[in-house]
């Protein structure tokens, strides 16, 4: 099993991340992508992979920190991506909650951030809160990418606008919720080679750890729920995400 979108370099796991990382080996999991939120932050990422064998990166600049990106961030991302361990530009995106920076500074950070990753030829991965319309159209009017939507939180019926893009979409604990039925319907629909599983931890752990920390040995529980909305075995699910994740993230995966 892999986990798709975590953030290790959270201050909630400053103090034990090696038994973090040793009760995910435990539960197998053999990856995990961690992502930056700033460049601080995607730095201290990139130096976490080259402690840990089972982590890889994305490095980029969130939402909630649109107005950090400057030319000089811009180039230090660039930077980091060239390093072994990165394999994505992220976490990156839109978030119209109220919680984040102006919709323009979003807008102008996130359009950035595509087109460094369609230069460098690098996966992304998209942050999409309350704003899964705006995304698409954004994304039509940039160079194509390839990446993943993560934490998907629409219902079916965005599937296929997400599909014809050529993203994958990629379920976090919410899947697990017992109220999630839309998004378990979602998850049910995604092509079998579209489809991603994560933590996002520490945020949302699944149901029964909800409330906790959330940490990438919990993703166990959202492939068991996901297996059962597909009613596929959670190992033969595990083999299609694992395969998903090593397309989607190429070589350095
Ligand atoms: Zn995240």
């Amino acid at each position: 099993m892999i986990d798709a979108h975590a953030h290790l370099t959270d201050e909630r796991f400053r103090t034990d991340l090696d038994a973090v990382l040793a009760r995910a080996a435990t539960a197998g999991i053999t990856r995990v992508l961690t992502c930056g939120e700033d460049v601080a932050s995607s730095e201290r990422a990139v130096a976490l992979a080259d402690a840990h064998p089972a982590v890889r990166v994305a490095v980029g600049i969130h939402p909630h920190r649109a107005a950090e990106l400057t030319e000089h961030a811009l180039g230090r991302l660039r930077s980091l991506a060239g390093h072994a361990r990165v394999v994505g530009i992220g976490e990156i995106g839109i978030d119209l909650s109220g919680r984040s920076a102006p919709r323009a500074v979003q807008e102008d950070t996130f359009r950035a951030q595509v087109e460094l990753a369609a230069e460098l030829d690098l996966p992304v991965t998209i942050h999409v809160r309350e704003s899964g319309e705006v995304v698409r159209e954004l994304l039509d009017r940039l160079p194509r990418v390839r990446g993943h939507i993560h934490c998907y939180s629409e219902g079916p019926e965005a599937v296929d606008g997400w599909i014809r893009r050529g993203l994958h979409l990629s379920f976090a604990g919410t899947v697990t919720f017992p109220r999630s039925m839309g998004l378990r319907a979602a998850a049910a629909l995604v092509p079998a080679d579209r489809i991603l599983l994560e933590t996002d931890a520490p945020y949302l752990a699944p149901q029964p750890k909800r409330g906790q920390r959330n940490e990438p040995a919990f993703v166990t529980d959202t492939y068991a729920a996901v297996a059962e909305a597909r009613g596929v075995p959670v190992v033969d699910l595990a083999g299609t995400v694992g395969h998903n994740a090593a397309a989607l993230f190429g070589g350095r995966w």
